[in-house]
């Protein structure tokens, strides 16, 4: 079985890890640098990716984190995703460059705090996971606003990309763990 990590210094580490033993893989709660050795990929969940950041740096794992993402999958949710883009903007902060986006936090605004979306997905979406409308829980999301060229948007929310994939990085902006629906979860898994 494939063990996977997840960063639990914060956020909804607990219903990632639900999900993933759902979807056949055994969840790893990642919170001390010895674990990323155990691991064949990490998540990193939503949650408030400022908090998420001061944590990693006072539990020194900042470094860790950066070292597994340079060569393995590592698969960012909402505040996940934050910390895996190239920039981040409203207000600018430090992340890990795994992908080539560039994300605006809280950038929905009071429209779409919280709140459930059928999304459609991206035909390469479907033709590995399956098909069907792709039920999106949104909480203070963040926008993506532009992708390098190599980036694969799986999804897209009114007109701006939503489920993001680079080589062998994932990213959502939204919070696919709070779902039955385990696709997202599978795509990563596939590639483990
Ligand atoms: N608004 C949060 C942030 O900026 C992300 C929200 C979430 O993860 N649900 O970090």
């Amino acid at each position: 079985m494939k063990k996977v990590g997840v960063l639990s210094l914060q956020g909804d580490f607990a219903a990632h890890g639900a999900a993933l033993e759902r979807a056949g893989a055994e969840p790893v709660y990642v919170r001390e640098r010895a674990q990323f050795g155990a691991i064949d990929g990490l998540v990193i969940p939503g949650g408030e990716s400022t908090t998420m950041l001061k944590l990693l740096h006072y539990e020194h794992l900042f470094e860790d984190v950066a070292e597994f993402g340079s060569r393995k999958p590592v698969f960012g949710t909402c505040a996940g995703a934050i910390l895996m883009a190239r920039s981040v903007a409203n207000p600018a902060q430090e992340s890990f460059a795994l992908m080539d986006i560039a994300i605006e936090r809280n950038a929905y605004g009071r429209q779409l705090d919280s709140r459930v979306i059928e999304l459609d997905t991206a035909p390469e979406f479907t033709a590995r996971v399956g098909t069907g409308k792709l039920e999106a829980v949104f909480i203070r999301a963040p926008i993506i606003r532009s992708v390098a060229a190599d980036v694969k948007v799986l999804a897209e929310y009114g007109g701006t990309p939503v489920l993001v994939e680079q080589g062998r990085h994932l990213a959502a902006t939204f919070h696919p763990e709070l779902t039955r629906d385990l696709r997202v979860h599978q795509l990563f898994l596939e590639r483990l």
